[in-house]
């Protein structure tokens, strides 16, 4: 357990925390419901659309949380009302 806490963030944590999820391209979407079932991720976004993907502790969605910076390369989705 102790050991958990050295590790990276998982998707699964930085989405929980952030409220954030990021499409494919590049679209941000605000969560409004996320889960975690075993090593899957359920997410449903303010604008309705649900979102299965699965939890890691590298890809692109970690890339993109991570990284504030990166951020102003990102539109905002227009339906999820930031
Ligand atoms: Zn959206």
């Amino acid at each position: 357990m102790a050991r958990e806490f050295k590790m990276k963030f998982s998707a699964y944590q930085l989405i929980r925390e952030s409220g954030m999820y990021i499409s494919r391209n590049k679209i941000m979407h605000k969560v409004n419901y996320v889960q975690k079932n075993n090593n899957t991720i359920i997410i449903i976004t303010n604008c309705g659309r649900k979102i299965v993907i699965r939890d890691s502790k590298k890809g692109r969605i970690i890339r993109w949380l991570e990284k504030k910076h990166l951020k102003k390369y990102l539109q905002k989705c227009k339906k999820c009302k930031f």
